[in-house]
Protein backbone atom coordinates (compact mmCIF):
# COMPACT_ATOMS: atom_id res chain seq x y z
CA UNK A 1 0.00 0.00 0.00
CA UNK A 2 0.85 3.52 -0.59
CA UNK A 3 3.59 4.69 2.23
CA UNK A 4 2.04 8.63 2.54
CA UNK A 5 0.94 9.87 5.73
CA UNK A 6 -2.15 10.90 5.29
CA UNK A 7 -3.34 7.31 3.86
CA UNK A 8 -3.12 4.40 6.35
CA UNK A 9 -4.89 2.14 8.57
CA UNK A 10 -6.29 3.66 12.10
CA UNK A 11 -7.09 2.15 15.33
CA UNK A 12 -10.17 0.52 14.20
CA UNK A 13 -8.44 -1.17 11.37
CA UNK A 14 -10.51 1.24 9.37
CA UNK A 15 -8.07 2.85 6.40
CA UNK A 16 -8.06 6.40 6.82
CA UNK A 17 -7.34 9.41 4.32
CA UNK A 18 -6.81 13.06 5.30
CA UNK A 19 -7.37 12.05 8.91
CA UNK A 20 -11.02 10.72 7.80
CA UNK A 21 -12.38 7.23 8.45
CA UNK A 22 -13.48 5.33 5.14
CA UNK A 23 -16.27 4.27 7.15
CA UNK A 24 -17.74 7.57 8.18
CA UNK A 25 -17.05 8.89 4.78
CA UNK A 26 -19.36 5.76 3.35
CA UNK A 27 -22.00 6.09 6.27
CA UNK A 28 -22.09 10.48 5.88
CA UNK A 29 -22.05 10.43 2.25
CA UNK A 30 -22.69 7.56 0.73
CA UNK A 31 -20.95 4.90 -2.07
CA UNK A 32 -19.63 5.25 -4.45
CA UNK A 33 -17.71 7.87 -3.45
CA UNK A 34 -14.48 9.71 -5.07
CA UNK A 35 -12.28 10.97 -1.99
CA UNK A 36 -9.42 13.18 -3.07
CA UNK A 37 -6.64 14.39 -0.09
CA UNK A 38 -5.98 18.11 -0.35
CA UNK A 39 -2.49 17.72 1.34
CA UNK A 40 -1.32 15.17 -1.60
CA UNK A 41 -2.59 17.28 -4.67
CA UNK A 42 -1.39 20.53 -3.17
CA UNK A 43 2.41 18.36 -1.96
CA UNK A 44 2.74 17.44 -5.85
CA UNK A 45 2.22 20.97 -7.26
CA UNK A 46 3.97 23.05 -4.76
CA UNK A 47 7.00 19.82 -5.71
CA UNK A 48 7.15 20.72 -9.21
CA UNK A 49 6.56 24.53 -8.87
CA UNK A 50 9.69 24.58 -5.96
CA UNK A 51 12.06 22.54 -8.63
CA UNK A 52 11.40 25.06 -11.38
CA UNK A 53 11.57 27.57 -9.02
CA UNK A 54 15.01 26.37 -7.28
CA UNK A 55 16.70 24.75 -9.72
CA UNK A 56 15.70 26.91 -13.39
CA UNK A 57 15.41 30.27 -11.83
CA UNK A 58 11.41 30.56 -11.81
CA UNK A 59 11.93 30.52 -15.44
CA UNK A 60 8.90 28.17 -16.02
CA UNK A 61 5.08 27.27 -15.37
CA UNK A 62 3.87 24.08 -13.76
CA UNK A 63 0.77 23.56 -15.76
CA UNK A 64 -1.47 20.99 -13.70
CA UNK A 65 -3.39 18.85 -17.07
CA UNK A 66 -7.02 19.38 -15.67
CA UNK A 67 -8.13 16.71 -18.29
CA UNK A 68 -7.32 14.60 -14.94
CA UNK A 69 -9.12 15.58 -12.81
CA UNK A 70 -11.71 18.79 -13.49
CA UNK A 71 -14.15 20.85 -11.28
CA UNK A 72 -14.40 24.03 -9.89
CA UNK A 73 -11.98 22.98 -6.63
CA UNK A 74 -9.32 22.00 -8.43
CA UNK A 75 -8.76 25.09 -10.29
CA UNK A 76 -8.93 27.04 -6.64
CA UNK A 77 -6.07 25.08 -5.48
CA UNK A 78 -4.10 25.31 -8.44
CA UNK A 79 -4.63 28.83 -8.71
CA UNK A 80 -3.69 29.00 -4.99
CA UNK A 81 -0.55 27.37 -5.34
CA UNK A 82 0.57 29.79 -8.08
CA UNK A 83 0.68 27.01 -10.71
CA UNK A 84 -1.36 27.33 -14.32
CA UNK A 85 -3.68 24.89 -16.28
CA UNK A 86 -4.46 23.48 -19.50
CA UNK A 87 -7.53 22.76 -20.87
CA UNK A 88 -8.43 20.41 -23.55
CA UNK A 89 -12.26 21.94 -24.02
CA UNK A 90 -15.04 24.32 -24.08
CA UNK A 91 -16.04 23.04 -20.74
CA UNK A 92 -12.74 22.46 -19.20
CA UNK A 93 -12.27 26.46 -20.38
CA UNK A 94 -15.42 27.30 -18.49
CA UNK A 95 -15.06 25.53 -15.16
CA UNK A 96 -11.48 27.15 -14.87
CA UNK A 97 -12.97 30.49 -15.54
CA UNK A 98 -16.16 29.80 -13.61
CA UNK A 99 -13.45 28.73 -10.07
CA UNK A 100 -12.16 32.71 -11.14
CA UNK A 101 -8.68 30.91 -12.94
CA UNK A 102 -6.39 33.65 -13.97
CA UNK A 103 -6.99 33.09 -17.60
CA UNK A 104 -3.24 34.56 -18.81
CA UNK A 105 -2.30 31.34 -16.86
CA UNK A 106 -4.19 28.98 -19.06
CA UNK A 107 -3.16 26.90 -21.88
CA UNK A 108 -5.63 25.42 -24.65
CA UNK A 109 -5.23 21.88 -26.01
CA UNK A 110 -6.93 19.78 -28.43
CA UNK A 111 -5.90 18.13 -31.54
CA UNK A 112 -9.55 19.21 -33.15
CA UNK A 113 -10.79 22.62 -31.11
CA UNK A 114 -13.89 23.74 -32.15
CA UNK A 115 -14.48 27.17 -34.09
CA UNK A 116 -16.36 28.08 -30.81
CA UNK A 117 -13.73 26.61 -28.49
CA UNK A 118 -11.23 29.03 -29.89
CA UNK A 119 -13.59 32.15 -30.21
CA UNK A 120 -14.72 31.74 -26.74
CA UNK A 121 -10.45 31.03 -25.64
CA UNK A 122 -10.04 34.18 -27.30
CA UNK A 123 -13.07 36.05 -25.85
CA UNK A 124 -11.45 35.26 -21.84
CA UNK A 125 -8.01 35.60 -23.42
CA UNK A 126 -6.80 32.62 -22.49
CA UNK A 127 -3.35 33.07 -22.28
CA UNK A 128 -1.64 30.87 -24.68
CA UNK A 129 -3.45 28.41 -27.29
CA UNK A 130 -1.30 25.29 -28.83
CA UNK A 131 -1.75 24.80 -32.61
CA UNK A 132 -2.62 21.42 -33.77
CA UNK A 133 -3.56 21.84 -37.53
CA UNK A 134 -3.41 24.27 -40.15
CA UNK A 135 -7.30 25.16 -41.04
CA UNK A 136 -6.47 25.51 -36.94
CA UNK A 137 -3.98 28.06 -37.52
CA UNK A 138 -5.91 30.32 -40.26
CA UNK A 139 -9.11 30.43 -38.37
CA UNK A 140 -7.35 31.49 -34.82
CA UNK A 141 -5.38 34.12 -36.62
CA UNK A 142 -8.90 35.06 -37.94
CA UNK A 143 -10.81 35.37 -34.75
CA UNK A 144 -7.77 37.00 -33.17
CA UNK A 145 -7.65 39.41 -36.01
CA UNK A 146 -11.60 40.39 -35.52
CA UNK A 147 -11.06 40.42 -31.50
CA UNK A 148 -7.99 43.06 -32.66
CA UNK A 149 -5.50 41.32 -30.54
CA UNK A 150 -2.08 39.04 -31.29
CA UNK A 151 -2.54 35.52 -29.57
CA UNK A 152 0.48 33.60 -28.21
CA UNK A 153 0.21 29.76 -29.40
CA UNK A 154 3.05 27.19 -29.50
CA UNK A 155 2.95 24.33 -32.01
CA UNK A 156 2.30 21.14 -31.08
CA UNK A 157 5.43 18.84 -32.47
CA UNK A 158 6.17 15.25 -32.11
CA UNK A 159 9.39 14.39 -31.12
CA UNK A 160 9.21 10.29 -32.38
CA UNK A 161 9.77 9.61 -28.65
CA UNK A 162 8.92 6.16 -27.97
CA UNK A 163 7.91 5.95 -24.23
CA UNK A 164 7.31 2.28 -22.76
CA UNK A 165 3.51 2.72 -21.85
CA UNK A 166 0.45 1.24 -23.05
CA UNK A 167 -0.41 1.61 -26.62
CA UNK A 168 -3.41 3.46 -25.99
CA UNK A 169 -2.08 6.25 -24.15
CA UNK A 170 1.23 6.77 -26.38
CA UNK A 171 0.77 10.02 -28.06
CA UNK A 172 4.53 10.72 -29.36
CA UNK A 173 4.72 8.35 -32.18
CA UNK A 174 4.61 9.36 -36.10
CA UNK A 175 1.28 7.79 -36.46
CA UNK A 176 -0.63 9.85 -33.86
CA UNK A 177 -3.27 12.14 -34.32
CA UNK A 178 -1.78 14.71 -32.59
CA UNK A 179 1.36 16.62 -33.39
CA UNK A 180 3.38 17.93 -36.18
CA UNK A 181 6.24 15.16 -37.04
CA UNK A 182 9.96 16.36 -36.48
CA UNK A 183 11.29 13.56 -38.98
CA UNK A 184 9.38 14.27 -42.11
CA UNK A 185 9.36 18.14 -42.00
CA UNK A 186 5.87 18.88 -41.41
CA UNK A 187 6.30 20.63 -38.14
CA UNK A 188 9.02 22.73 -39.89
CA UNK A 189 6.20 23.52 -42.83
CA UNK A 190 3.51 24.48 -40.03
CA UNK A 191 6.36 26.66 -38.20
CA UNK A 192 6.46 28.84 -41.63
CA UNK A 193 3.00 28.65 -41.57
CA UNK A 194 2.31 30.40 -38.08
CA UNK A 195 5.18 32.53 -38.15
CA UNK A 196 3.26 34.05 -41.64
CA UNK A 197 0.01 34.76 -39.16
CA UNK A 198 0.01 38.14 -38.41
CA UNK A 199 -2.39 37.75 -35.35
CA UNK A 200 -0.38 35.13 -33.98
CA UNK A 201 2.71 35.71 -32.10
CA UNK A 202 4.28 31.74 -31.96
CA UNK A 203 6.20 31.31 -28.32
CA UNK A 204 7.58 27.87 -29.13
CA UNK A 205 6.79 24.37 -29.07
CA UNK A 206 4.95 21.57 -27.30
CA UNK A 207 5.02 18.40 -26.99
CA UNK A 208 3.88 15.39 -24.75
CA UNK A 209 5.26 11.95 -25.23
CA UNK A 210 2.66 9.83 -23.75
CA UNK A 211 1.54 9.22 -19.83
CA UNK A 212 2.01 6.86 -16.83
CA UNK A 213 6.08 6.99 -18.16
CA UNK A 214 8.97 5.93 -15.77
CA UNK A 215 11.94 6.24 -17.33
CA UNK A 216 13.76 9.74 -17.07
CA UNK A 217 15.25 8.74 -20.50
CA UNK A 218 12.23 9.13 -22.13
CA UNK A 219 11.87 12.64 -21.32
CA UNK A 220 15.23 13.45 -21.69
CA UNK A 221 15.47 11.91 -25.24
CA UNK A 222 12.42 14.36 -25.51
CA UNK A 223 14.09 17.46 -24.61
CA UNK A 224 17.01 16.41 -26.94
CA UNK A 225 14.72 16.00 -30.48
CA UNK A 226 13.06 19.33 -29.42
CA UNK A 227 16.09 21.44 -28.61
CA UNK A 228 17.72 19.98 -31.73
CA UNK A 229 14.76 20.94 -33.64
CA UNK A 230 14.76 24.34 -32.10
CA UNK A 231 18.13 24.65 -33.29
CA UNK A 232 17.26 23.77 -36.60
CA UNK A 233 14.30 26.07 -36.66
CA UNK A 234 17.11 29.52 -35.68
CA UNK A 235 19.30 27.97 -38.66
CA UNK A 236 16.72 28.10 -41.20
CA UNK A 237 14.09 30.64 -40.42
CA UNK A 238 16.09 32.75 -37.80
CA UNK A 239 13.32 32.22 -35.76
CA UNK A 240 14.47 31.37 -32.00
CA UNK A 241 11.83 29.82 -29.96
CA UNK A 242 12.06 30.70 -26.39
CA UNK A 243 9.21 28.26 -25.21
CA UNK A 244 9.60 24.71 -24.64
CA UNK A 245 6.86 22.69 -22.97
CA UNK A 246 7.25 19.61 -22.39
CA UNK A 247 3.57 17.86 -21.17
CA UNK A 248 2.82 15.80 -18.81
CA UNK A 249 3.05 11.65 -18.29
CA UNK A 250 5.04 11.11 -15.09
CA UNK A 251 4.10 7.66 -13.86
CA UNK A 252 2.18 6.81 -10.65
CA UNK A 253 1.79 3.63 -8.34
CA UNK A 254 -1.26 1.40 -9.20
CA UNK A 255 -0.18 -2.00 -8.17
CA UNK A 256 2.91 -3.36 -6.64
CA UNK A 257 4.20 -3.70 -10.63
CA UNK A 258 4.61 0.20 -10.64
CA UNK A 259 7.49 1.91 -9.17
CA UNK A 260 6.00 3.83 -6.13
CA UNK A 261 8.03 7.31 -6.17
CA UNK A 262 7.75 9.89 -3.52
CA UNK A 263 7.55 13.40 -3.92
CA UNK A 264 11.44 14.07 -4.08
CA UNK A 265 11.51 10.85 -6.33
CA UNK A 266 8.89 13.23 -9.09
CA UNK A 267 11.58 16.55 -8.22
CA UNK A 268 14.17 14.16 -9.46
CA UNK A 269 11.90 13.73 -12.88
CA UNK A 270 11.75 16.89 -13.52
CA UNK A 271 15.44 17.93 -13.00
CA UNK A 272 16.33 15.08 -15.24
CA UNK A 273 14.57 17.14 -17.77
CA UNK A 274 15.66 20.58 -16.55
CA UNK A 275 19.26 19.61 -16.71
CA UNK A 276 18.91 18.26 -20.62
CA UNK A 277 17.02 21.76 -21.70
CA UNK A 278 20.39 23.29 -19.72
CA UNK A 279 22.62 20.95 -21.41
CA UNK A 280 21.43 21.31 -24.72
CA UNK A 281 21.01 25.02 -24.85
CA UNK A 282 24.46 25.42 -23.90
CA UNK A 283 25.91 22.87 -26.53
CA UNK A 284 23.64 24.32 -29.28
CA UNK A 285 24.40 28.18 -28.27
CA UNK A 286 20.52 28.86 -27.75
CA UNK A 287 19.15 31.19 -24.90
CA UNK A 288 17.47 29.23 -21.88
CA UNK A 289 13.60 28.51 -22.98
CA UNK A 290 10.53 29.31 -20.51
CA UNK A 291 10.15 25.42 -19.47
CA UNK A 292 6.13 24.15 -19.36
CA UNK A 293 5.43 20.64 -17.77
CA UNK A 294 1.76 19.92 -17.42
CA UNK A 295 1.80 16.91 -14.79
CA UNK A 296 -1.60 15.72 -14.48
CA UNK A 297 -1.88 11.93 -13.18
CA UNK A 298 1.17 12.40 -11.08
CA UNK A 299 -0.58 15.22 -9.57
CA UNK A 300 -4.16 13.63 -8.53
CA UNK A 301 -3.83 9.99 -9.12
CA UNK A 302 -2.75 9.08 -6.06
CA UNK A 303 -4.38 11.39 -3.82
CA UNK A 304 -7.90 9.74 -5.41
CA UNK A 305 -9.75 6.80 -4.05
CA UNK A 306 -12.88 5.44 -4.27
CA UNK A 307 -15.07 3.90 -2.07
CA UNK A 308 -17.91 1.05 -2.88
CA UNK A 309 -19.80 -1.12 -0.90
CA UNK A 310 -19.88 -4.79 -1.47
CA UNK A 311 -23.03 -6.22 -2.83
CA UNK A 312 -23.65 -9.72 -4.08
CA UNK A 313 -20.77 -12.11 -4.33
CA UNK A 314 -20.77 -14.76 -7.06
CA UNK A 315 -18.43 -17.66 -6.28
CA UNK A 316 -17.66 -20.19 -9.61
CA UNK A 317 -15.87 -22.91 -8.29
CA UNK A 318 -12.06 -23.20 -9.80
CA UNK A 319 -12.67 -20.78 -11.81
CA UNK A 320 -13.29 -16.86 -10.73
CA UNK A 321 -15.19 -15.52 -7.52
CA UNK A 322 -16.62 -12.14 -7.95
CA UNK A 323 -17.28 -9.35 -6.03
CA UNK A 324 -19.68 -7.29 -6.79
CA UNK A 325 -20.11 -2.93 -5.81
CA UNK A 326 -22.22 -0.38 -6.16
CA UNK A 327 -19.92 1.43 -8.91
CA UNK A 328 -18.48 0.12 -12.08
CA UNK A 329 -17.43 1.48 -15.70
CA UNK A 330 -19.45 4.34 -15.24
CA UNK A 331 -17.43 5.84 -12.17
CA UNK A 332 -14.16 4.22 -13.67
CA UNK A 333 -13.95 3.05 -17.37
CA UNK A 334 -10.12 2.69 -17.09
CA UNK A 335 -10.52 -1.09 -17.30
CA UNK A 336 -12.43 -1.59 -19.40
CA UNK A 337 -10.35 0.87 -21.67
CA UNK A 338 -6.76 -0.22 -21.49
CA UNK A 339 -7.13 -3.38 -18.85
CA UNK A 340 -5.43 -1.11 -15.94
CA UNK A 341 -4.37 -2.63 -12.81
CA UNK A 342 -5.73 -1.42 -9.55
CA UNK A 343 -5.16 -2.15 -6.12
CA UNK A 344 -8.29 -2.32 -3.41
CA UNK A 345 -8.67 -3.20 -0.19
CA UNK A 346 -11.62 -3.96 2.71
CA UNK A 347 -11.70 -0.66 4.03
CA UNK A 348 -13.61 -1.86 7.21
CA UNK A 349 -10.90 -4.46 7.63
CA UNK A 350 -8.01 -3.23 6.97
CA UNK A 351 -5.55 -5.25 8.77
CA UNK A 352 -7.40 -8.36 8.29
CA UNK A 353 -5.21 -10.96 6.35
CA UNK A 354 -5.80 -11.41 2.36
CA UNK A 355 -7.15 -15.38 2.17
CA UNK A 356 -8.10 -14.90 -1.58
CA UNK A 357 -7.94 -13.53 -4.99
CA UNK A 358 -11.11 -12.03 -6.54
CA UNK A 359 -12.46 -10.03 -9.00
CA UNK A 360 -14.05 -6.51 -8.52
CA UNK A 361 -17.55 -6.33 -10.85
CA UNK A 362 -19.59 -3.46 -11.19
CA UNK A 363 -23.29 -3.52 -11.57
CA UNK A 364 -23.59 -2.47 -15.40
CA UNK A 365 -24.72 -4.99 -17.92
CA UNK A 366 -21.73 -5.41 -19.38
CA UNK A 367 -19.60 -8.36 -18.96
CA UNK A 368 -16.48 -5.99 -19.57
CA UNK A 369 -17.71 -3.75 -16.46
CA UNK A 370 -14.64 -4.96 -13.95
CA UNK A 371 -12.99 -3.02 -11.96
CA UNK A 372 -9.29 -5.10 -10.77
CA UNK A 373 -8.71 -8.45 -11.52
CA UNK A 374 -7.46 -10.26 -9.20
CA UNK A 375 -7.06 -8.70 -5.97
CA UNK A 376 -5.89 -10.39 -2.75
CA UNK A 377 -8.68 -10.12 -0.03
CA UNK A 378 -9.73 -11.13 2.94
CA UNK A 379 -12.98 -13.08 2.26
CA UNK A 380 -15.76 -10.07 1.64
CA UNK A 381 -19.22 -10.21 2.36
CA UNK A 382 -22.10 -7.82 1.70
CA UNK A 383 -22.51 -4.39 3.42
CA UNK A 384 -18.19 -4.59 3.35
CA UNK A 385 -16.32 -1.11 2.43
CA UNK A 386 -14.00 -1.46 -0.36
CA UNK A 387 -11.70 1.23 -1.16
CA UNK A 388 -9.73 1.15 -4.92
CA UNK A 389 -6.69 2.88 -4.64
CA UNK A 390 -5.20 5.54 -7.22
CA UNK A 391 -7.97 6.50 -8.67
CA UNK A 392 -8.00 10.23 -8.70
CA UNK A 393 -6.85 11.40 -12.38
CA UNK A 394 -8.54 9.77 -15.12
CA UNK A 395 -11.77 8.05 -13.31
CA UNK A 396 -14.28 10.91 -12.25
CA UNK A 397 -13.12 12.96 -15.71
CA UNK A 398 -14.12 10.01 -17.83
CA UNK A 399 -17.13 8.73 -15.91
CA UNK A 400 -20.54 8.80 -17.40
CA UNK A 401 -24.33 7.70 -16.66
CA UNK A 402 -24.32 4.48 -18.14
CA UNK A 403 -27.08 2.45 -17.30
CA UNK A 404 -28.34 5.96 -16.10
CA UNK A 405 -26.32 5.66 -13.13
CA UNK A 406 -25.25 8.16 -11.27
CA UNK A 407 -21.67 9.83 -11.77
CA UNK A 408 -20.53 9.47 -8.12
CA UNK A 409 -19.56 12.73 -5.67
CA UNK A 410 -16.57 14.31 -5.13
CA UNK A 411 -15.59 14.84 -1.37
CA UNK A 412 -12.36 16.49 -0.94
CA UNK A 413 -10.78 15.61 2.85
CA UNK A 414 -7.95 17.25 4.88
CA UNK A 415 -6.87 17.25 8.72
CA UNK A 416 -10.36 14.85 9.29
CA UNK A 417 -12.58 17.23 7.57
CA UNK A 418 -14.44 16.36 4.76
CA UNK A 419 -16.31 18.66 2.35
CA UNK A 420 -17.67 18.23 -1.14
CA UNK A 421 -16.60 19.31 -4.03
CA UNK A 422 -18.82 17.58 -6.90
CA UNK A 423 -22.33 16.83 -5.16
CA UNK A 424 -23.93 13.46 -5.66
CA UNK A 425 -26.73 13.33 -8.64
CA UNK A 426 -30.42 13.32 -8.38
CA UNK A 427 -32.49 11.26 -11.02
CA UNK A 428 -34.26 14.94 -11.92
CA UNK A 429 -31.19 15.59 -12.87
CA UNK A 430 -30.90 12.65 -15.28
CA UNK A 431 -33.80 13.33 -17.46
CA UNK A 432 -33.43 17.33 -17.22
CA UNK A 433 -32.35 17.41 -20.98
CA UNK A 434 -35.23 14.31 -21.99
CA UNK A 435 -37.71 15.87 -24.42
CA UNK A 436 -40.86 13.92 -25.62
CA UNK A 437 -41.91 15.38 -29.07
CA UNK A 438 -45.49 15.96 -28.90
CA UNK A 439 -46.08 13.65 -31.58
CA UNK A 440 -44.94 10.74 -29.25
CA UNK A 441 -47.30 12.21 -26.53
C1 LIG B 1 -2.96 14.03 -21.03
C2 LIG B 1 -2.04 15.15 -21.23
C3 LIG B 1 -1.24 15.62 -20.18
C4 LIG B 1 -1.21 14.98 -18.83
O1 LIG B 1 -0.64 13.71 -18.84
P1 LIG B 1 -0.45 12.90 -17.48
O2 LIG B 1 0.03 11.57 -17.92
O3 LIG B 1 -1.77 12.85 -16.80
O4 LIG B 1 0.56 13.63 -16.66
C5 LIG B 1 -0.45 16.72 -20.41
N1 LIG B 1 -0.43 17.33 -21.62
C6 LIG B 1 -1.19 16.90 -22.65
C7 LIG B 1 -1.14 17.62 -23.93
C8 LIG B 1 -2.00 15.80 -22.50
O5 LIG B 1 -2.73 15.38 -23.52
Amino acid sequence: MNERDTLKINLAGHLEIGGCDCVDLAEKFGTPLYVFDEKYIRDMMRIYKNTIDGEYGGNGLVLYASKAFSCKAVYKIAAQEGIGVDVVSGGELYTAISAGFPADKIYMHGNNKLDRELEYAVEVKVGTIVVDSYSEADILNDIAAKAGIVQNVLIRINPGVEAHTHAFVQTARTDSKFGFSISDGTAENITQHVLAKSNLKLKGYHCHIGSQIFEKQSFVLAVNKCMDFIAHIKNATGFEADTLNMGGGFGIWYTDEDAKINVEGYADYLKALLNAVKAKSKELGLKLPYVLIEPGRSIVGEAGITLYTVGAIKDIPGIKKYVAIDGGMFDNPRYALYQSKYSALIANRANEECTEKVTIAGKCCESGDIIAVDVPMPKAKRGDIIAVLSTGAYNYSMASNYNRNFVPACVLVKDGKANYIVKPQTYEELVRGDVVPDYLK
